[in-house]
């Protein structure tokens, strides 16, 4: 399935803007060539850590993949690294770099594989499971804070195994940040399932009631968006990576709590390190 229009994160993914001549390569005043379009394979499968792919685009300090299960970056989750291994040398994933509406691997330690050449990725699986433990854990204060306080999420970063998250709310509270980590562990216990799932705008608009995101507009001219559900408790439009079920994400903490100006407050959460399990 052609992903370039999917709804990428948050803020927007790698996708064409419409009317550009990402949209219409060969139409008259678009002379630039075709991009290259890598299958975000990360998008169907989070566990897929192993992957084999033909190298469709080539820049000096990186290739352009067919398909990819590295995740790229976006919505507040870093690009992951690994390497890529052709004819038994292996190169270091450095991360990812948006040319020219590719999606290209940055890669060190010896010259980037020609155009045609077939490879293996790797993901580093360590890394990206603990990013998405952390993701999901995002995912379960925005529905935690959407439930029992009726804020929504005004912005949010992660790192592996910390994130922070802004909310709309009017005050904040050592006390408050006590009963948000209460409430997340009471979710994490409860183990609810993780759904990934590509609706219409249409499907995904009928049922606003558990987006807990101040800006959940969709882009316009959008065929298919990818929805994360974690079942009754938050729902997004979301290019990223989670776990399948809530237990996964394990102990976590709320460590930090400030405002950062009237309406807009901060909480900061840890999780503790835990095996990942075995990947594809
Ligand atoms: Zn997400």
């Amino acid at each position: 399935m052609h992903d370039l229009r999917l709804y990428g994160d948050f803020r927007g993914g790698p996708r064409a803007r419409p009317g550009s001549c990402q949209d219409r390569p060969t139409s008259a005043g678009c002379r630039r060539k075709v991009p290259a379009v890598t299958e975000p394979l990360y998008q169907r499968d989070a566990y897929l850590a192993s992957f084999d792919a033909e190298v469709a685009g080539l820049h000096p300090d990186g290739v352009v993949l067919d398909r990819s299960a590295f995740f790229p970056g976006g919505g507040g989750q870093p690009a992951d690294t690994g390497t890529i291994e052709h004819q038994g040398a292996e190169l270091m994933v450095t991360g990812t770099a948006r040319r020219d509406g590719e999606l290209v691997l940055l890669v060190e330690g010896g010259q980037p594989p020609a155009i045609g050449a077939k490879i293996s990725g790797r993901v580093d699986w360590e890394r990206r499971y603990s990013l998405m433990r952390t993701h999901t854990a995002l995912h379960m204060l925005a529905g935690v804070i959407g439930r029992d306080h009726g804020a929504l999420v005004t912005g949010g970063n992660m790192e592996p195994l910390r994130a922070r998250m802004d909310f709309e709310l009017p005050g904040m509270s050592a006390d408050f940040a006590s009963a948000v980590e209460t409430a997340l562990r009471r979710e994490v216990e409860a183990d609810l399932p993780v759904h990934v799932s590509f609706l219409s705008p249409d499907e995904f608009t009928a049922r606003p009631e558990l987006i807990r995101t101040k800006t959940n507009l969709l882009p316009p001219g959008l065929e298919v968006v990818r929805v994360i559900d974690i079942e009754g408790l938050d729902r997004q439009a979301d290019g990223g990576t989670h776990v399948a079920r809530t237990g996964e994400v394990g102990e976590v903490h709320v460590v930090g709590h400030e405002s950062k100006g009237k309406g807009n407050k901060r909480l900061r959460i840890a999780l503790d390190p835990a095996p990942a399990p075995t990947s594809r």
